[in-house]
């Protein structure tokens, strides 16, 4: 290391986290360091979890002493970690730097482990059953915000699992911030970082019909989950207003050929509210939908949300619906409501805690 390696200092260094390698090889070649030092930095931090910079070993000390003004390796404070009474799930609460809080899910089965996270503070869909709706959109959030709630969720699990699975299901509509979403996803991906696999992700979206024709053309490999919930146009214009814009044909339209692209199963989620969308016809009409195209359905009792009256069905009810669909869909499985203790259930973010 000679003297012209050392990056000048710098109040505000941007985030490791929102940097992709090549963007982060740029950033260090224009301050005037080895491009290589960026392959360096994400195995440090992705592969070895090592963050603070003066661990980084096989740096020149100089180099490590000065790192932290060429890029921020702070993740956003824990303002808060709910552990659910079988202890497999927690909610995360993270406070951002414009203090603004974004809330993150683990959620632990014998099989694997779950990251759901956040992709804006808000949400200006104002889906009329859920707790992120009723917030409206506070706002985006950037790529490293995202990938950060990944590394924090690891790091609290102690980086013990070697795989883990992300879905944008937490706060927010994801395809509604594509272009930092898809970064995170970059950055995620990286080989040289935690190379999550693309086929270990879900974007879960309430309609966004040209949004999905983009990540169709983007070639991501990603899984898609479309919010459902209604098989009529008139229902689903009460629960999910975004149909007024782009209603059940043009959604299903544009999920089959993201599934036909990618050689996916499109995830239908299917939030099962008593009274208003499970009777025996919709069961049908959504077993219609489903072989239409490559899909999979993923039934969830609603989650209640204080201040709203929609009622999850009986266990029976579910029960009933499961099996009308089951010989008429392709594949149906039921999510097993994880966190509802603490209000870490879908639908459920939104600054509720517990009593
Ligand atoms: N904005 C995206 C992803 C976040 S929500 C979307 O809407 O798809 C993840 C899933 O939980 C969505 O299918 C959403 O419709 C559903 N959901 C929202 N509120 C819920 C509630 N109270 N109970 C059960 N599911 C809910
Ligand atoms: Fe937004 Fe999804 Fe909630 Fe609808 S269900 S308000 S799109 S977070």
């Amino acid at each position: 290391m000679t003297q012209t390696e050392l990056p000048p200092a710098s109040a505000s260094a941007p985030s490791f986290f929102g940097m992709s390698r090549d963007r982060l090889r740029r950033h260090v070649l224009g301050l005037g360091l080895p491009g290589f030092r960026a392959e360096q930095m994400y195995s440090w931090v992705y592969q070895k979890h090592v963050r603070d910079p003066l661990e980084m070993t096989n740096l020149p000390l100089a180099f490590r002493r000065s790192l932290s003004g060429v890029c921020d390796f702070a993740l956003p404070e824990t303002a808060s970690v709910l552990r659910s009474p079988d202890g497999d799930t927690h909610k995360f609460v993270l406070r951002l730097a414009d203090r603004a809080r974004v809330e993150s899910v683990s959620m632990r089965t014998p099989r694997r482990l779950t990251f759901c996270i956040s992709s804006q503070v808000g949400c200006a869909l104002k889906c009329s059953f859920c707790a992120t709706g009723l917030m409206g959109l506070k706002r985006n959030l950037r790529a490293e915000e995202i990938v950060a709630q990944v590394v924090a969720m690891g790091e609290f699990h102690g980086w013990r699992d070697d795989r883990f699975n992300i879905v944008f299901m937490g706060m927010g509509e994801p395809l509604a911030n594509l272009a930092a979403v898809v970064e995170s996803i970059r950055i995620l991906h990286d080989d040289h970082g935690l190379n999550l696999g693309a086929r270990r992700v879900t974007v879960s979206t309430s309609g966004l019909v040209p949004q999905i024709r983009e990540l169709t053309k983007l070639d991501l490999q990603v899984g898609l989950a479309v919010s459902l919930h209604a098989t009529t146009d008139e229902l689903r214009d009460e629960l999910v207003p975004v149909n007024k814009r782009w209603p059940i044909r043009e959604l299903l339209d544009a999920a089959r050929e993201y599934g036909r692209s990618v050689g996916r199963r499109v995830t239908l989620e299917y939030t099962l509210i008593g009274g208003v969308n499970d009777s025996p016809e919709d069961a049908d009409r959504l077993g219609d939908f489903a072989r239409e195209l490559p899909s999979k359905v993923n039934l969830i009792p609603y989650n209640p949300v204080p201040g709203l009256a929609w009622k999850r069905p009986t266990p029976a009810a579910v029960e009933a619906f499961a099996e009308r669909l089951y010989p008429r869909a392709p594949a149906v499985t039921v999510r097993q409501t994880r966190g509802g203790e603490i209000w870490a259930a879908c639908g459920q973010l939104g600054g509720l805690s517990p009593e």
